[in-house]
C-alpha cells in the first residue's frame, strides 16, 4: 500500500506514571521524529506527515532551528494527547484529544510511528537483590557482568535503571572502579551525545590505566598515593566500613576484620568517616588532622564576634565552588571557617563534637 499519511505519536508510554510506562523523557524522540518526518518529505513532498505531541522537546542549541526546519518542509505539528491506536478498515486509526481545539479526534493514517523511549540494559539492580543478612547479598543468576564484589555482581543503578555515574565526583565512572559507562546506558541520549560521552569515558579509562600502573588512585583523587590503613587492635569488627564504602573496596577476612582492596579504593575517606571507633586513617588525612584544624582556633568569648560557623566543604564540588565565588568577588562572613574534606562521607561525627566543644555555634556540611 502506498504511504500517503504518516502520524508520529510522541511520548508513547513515556513521561507517564501508568503501569508499564516510563516515568522519564528520553530527550531524543522529538528530534528523531522530526528528522524522520523530514525524510518522508524529502522522498515525496506530497506525503502528509503529522507529529502529535503533548510537549515538544528539542533540547540542545540547534533544537529550535531543527523544529523550524520541519515546519519549513510542511511537517504538521499538532498538540494532542493520544489515547489509543486501533485498527480501522483502511489502516490504523489514531484517537486523540486536540489540546488546542479541546475536542476528541479520530484520524486515519497509513503508518503510525510510536516514540517509545529508551530503556537501559544495565543488568541487575544490586540494591534490589535481597540480603541474606546485612551486607550479605544473594547471588543473582541474571547478572550480566558477573563481578566479584560482595555487594553484588552488577553495577549500582542511579534511577530508572540507568547506571550510576556522579556528574561531579566521578563523571563517566561507575562505583565499580575501572568500569566506565557511556551512552544510553548512563542516561537517554542521541548518537552524537553518545559519541561525545564515549570519548569522555575513554579518556577517563586511559587516565585510570596510567594511574593504576604506578599504584595511584583514580578520579576523584587522581594520582593520590595515600591509602587507608586501620589499627587492627582497636577494630571492633562492626563492618560499618565494609558496608559504607561506596566503591565496594573493602572485604572481610575470616575473622571479619576489614581487608582493603587497593586497586578499587578511590581514597574518598568514607570508611574513615563511618568508623565508630576512629581506627581508619590515611598518612595525610585522619580524624586527628582535621580535628586539630577544628580545635586550634582562637574562639572569641560568648557574646563577641558571633556566630562562629564551621564549614566542612567537599574538595570536589563545594570547595571549588567557594573558590570560584571568591574569584567573582563574592564575600562571606569572616566568622565562617572553611575546612576542605575529601568527601562529605569522610566526615566523622567526632568533628561535630569537637567543633561544638570548641565554641562553634553551627556547622555547615
Ligand atoms: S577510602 Fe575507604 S571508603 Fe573510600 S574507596 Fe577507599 S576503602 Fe572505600
Ligand atoms: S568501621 Fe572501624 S571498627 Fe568497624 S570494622 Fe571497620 S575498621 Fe573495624
Amino acid at each position: 500500500k502506498e504511504v500517503k499519511k504518516v502520524t508520529f505519536v510522541q511520548c508513547a508510554g513515556q513521561r507517564s506514571d501508568k503501569e508499564g510506562h516510563l516515568d522519564y523523557c528520553s530527550g531524543d524522540c522529538c528530534l528523531t521524529s522530526i528528522k524522520q518526518a523530514m525524510y518522508f518529505k524529502d522522498q515525496n513532498p506530497d506525503i502528509e506527515t503529522e507529529i502529535l505531541f503533548d510537549d515538544l522537546r528539542t533540547p540542545g542549541a540547534p533544537g529550535e532551528d531543527f523544529y523550524r526546519s520541519g515546519q519549513d518542509k510542511m511537517v504538521t505539528f499538532r498538540k494532542g494527547k493520544v489515547s489509543e491506536v486501533v485498527a480501522g478498515s483502511n489502516g490504523p486509526v489514531v484517537k486523540f484529544k486536540d489540546m488546542i481545539l479541546d475536542e476528541d479526534v479520530e484520524e486515519e493514517a497509513d503508518l503510525v510511528v510510536l516514540a517509545t523511549g529508551m530503556v537501559a540494559n544495565s543488568g541487575v539492580n544490586i540494591d534490589e537483590v535481597p540480603q541474606n543478612e546485612p551486607g550479605e547479598w544473594e547471588v543473582s543468576v541474571d547478572s550480566i557482568l558477573n563481578l566479584n564484589y560482595r555487594q553484588g555482581k552488577d553495577l549500582p543503578h542511579l534511577k530508572y535503571g540507568f547506571n550510576d555515574s556522579h556528574f561531579i565526583c566521578f563523571p563517566y565512572e561507575t562505583r565499580r572502579t575501572g568500569i566506565y559507562t557511556c551512552g544510553p546506558v548512563r542516561r537517554p541520549m542521541d548518537t552524537q551525545q553518545a559519541i561525545d560521552d564515549a570519548t569522555g569515558a575513554a579518556l577517563k579509562a586511559i587516565q585510570e590505566i596510567e594511574n593504576a600502573k604506578v599504584g595511584r588512585a583514580a578520579h576523584p583523587r587522581s594520582g593520590d598515593l595515600s591509602y587507608p590503613i586501620f589499627r587492627k587492635e582497636g577494630c571492633t569488627q562492626c563492618k560499618r566500613c565494609t558496608v559504607e564504602c561506596p566503591f565496594g573496596a573493602i572485604d572481610e577476612d575470616e575473622r571479619r576484620f576489614p581487608v582493603f582492596n587497593e586497586s578499587r579504593c578511590r581514597r574518598c575517606g568514607t570508611c574513615m568517616g563511618a568508623c565508630p571507633v576512629r581506627v581508619i586513617s590515611f598518612e595525610n588525612y585522619s580524624c586527628d588532622t582535621v580535628g586539630q584544624q577544628i580545635k586550634n582556633v582562637d574562639m572569641p568569648d560568648e557574646f563577641d564576634e558571633k556566630p562562629r560557623i564551621l564549614v566542612l566543604a567537599c574538595e570536589n564540588d563545594a570547595y571549588p565552588a567557594l573558590d570560584m565565588a571568591a574569584q567573582q568577588g563574592v564575600t562571606y562572613s569572616q566568622f565562617a571557617r572553611v575546612i576542605p574534606v575529601r568527601c562529605l562521607g569522610s566526615v566523622n561525627t567526632i568533628w561535630v563534637t569537637d567543633a561544638l566543644n570548641s565554641g562553634y555555634d553551627g556547622i555547615i556540611l
